[in-house]
């Protein structure tokens, strides 16, 4: 069976055992590692295309295991999601990012977004905003600097999805919808709920000098964008000319090895100390 969501372990390759033993010993070893602090968190700045200013910071989980070393969220969040051990990372993930953020905030330095990647699993689970509550009063972290980024994967005509994003948005949290253009969401859905920012996927950025197609998406998106209201960061821009075409077709912010890769919270403090870059 080919099981839902990407395609790491799609049981009909040729070294499925291979595949089903790796995925059993990750499945196996998430539920200790958050026991045994092996998770950390990277950050990758956000930057605002015309002014070269950092605005936000966007948290990136790692793993390291005692064994087998740094192992890719691309490898183990889809596990953790499968086995629901997702629902327990992410409220680690986000009281971390949180506290680190408030205590950028509190060294007197710049004031800026952090944004957190959330799965489907734990934007569907009932208790989901009485976590995010929970986390901001316990971390002291106005609402305003969290930023939470969602998949198209969530995108459905539900009151319970209105609901939820509508009852952060009166929060003061703000909403971005990541990998756009990859998923399946409707473009007249989008248009009734509250996001506030699109992350355009890294895919189309890799096209700009090479793809006429994804050249006209991603014009047409930072013209919905930019109807809408709302910011729109570029993700994965890895040279010059990428840049430059999206800043002349007013893309707003931008993320990637260009300006910075992700790193730890020690050298974001330094970028922060500077705060323009660039
Ligand atoms: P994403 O949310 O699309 O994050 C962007 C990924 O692209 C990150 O990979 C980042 O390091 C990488 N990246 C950024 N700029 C560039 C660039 O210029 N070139 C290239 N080649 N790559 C770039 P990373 O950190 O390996 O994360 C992979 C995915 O794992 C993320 O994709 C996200 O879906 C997931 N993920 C990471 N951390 C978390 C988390 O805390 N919670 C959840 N639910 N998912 C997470
Ligand atoms: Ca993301
Ligand atoms: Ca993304
Ligand atoms: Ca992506």
């Amino acid at each position: 069976a080919k099981e839902r969501g990407r395609n790491h372990y799609q049981l009909y390759t040729p070294d499925q055992g291979k595949r089903v033993g790796k995925k059993m010993m990750l499945a196996n070893g998430l539920r200790t590692a958050l026991a045994n602090d092996e998770f950390f968190l990277q950050y990758q700045p956000q930057f605002n295309l015309e002014t070269s200013e950092i605005v936000g910071v966007e948290a990136l989980i790692r793993w390291r295991h005692p064994e087998f070393g740094l192992i890719s969220p691309a490898e183990f969040i889809p596990v953790a999601e499968e086995t629901g051990i997702i629902v327990d990372i992410g409220k680690w993930v986000l009281k971390t990012a949180c506290k680190q953020n408030k205590e950028w905030q509190e060294a007197g330095l710049p004031n800026v977004n952090m944004a957190v990647n959330v799965s489907v699993k734990q934007f569907q689970h009932r208790d989901f905003i009485k976590g995010i509550k929970k986390v901001l009063t316990e971390t002291r972290l106005d609402s305003r600097y969290l930023e939470l980024e969602m998949t198209e994967s969530i995108m459905q005509n539900s009151e319970y999805l209105h609901g939820v994003l509508s009852e952060l948005r009166e929060m003061g949290v703000k909403l971005s919808m990541d990998d756009f253009g990859t998923g399946y969401s409707s473009l007249s859905l989008l248009r009734y709920l509250p996001i506030d920012n699109l992350k355009i996927d890294k895919s189309f950025i890799d096209g700009i000098q090479v793809d006429e197609n994804a050249v006209s998406i991603i014009k047409t998106i930072i013209d919905m964008g930019m109807n809408l209201n709302m910011n729109i960061i570029a993700e994965g821009v890895e040279n010059k000319e990428q840049a430059i075409f999206l800043k002349k077709n007013n893309c707003n912010l931008a993320q990637g090895y260009l300006f910075s890769k992700p790193l730890p919270a020690g050298k974001i403090r330094r970028i922060l100390e500077g705060r323009v870059v660039g």
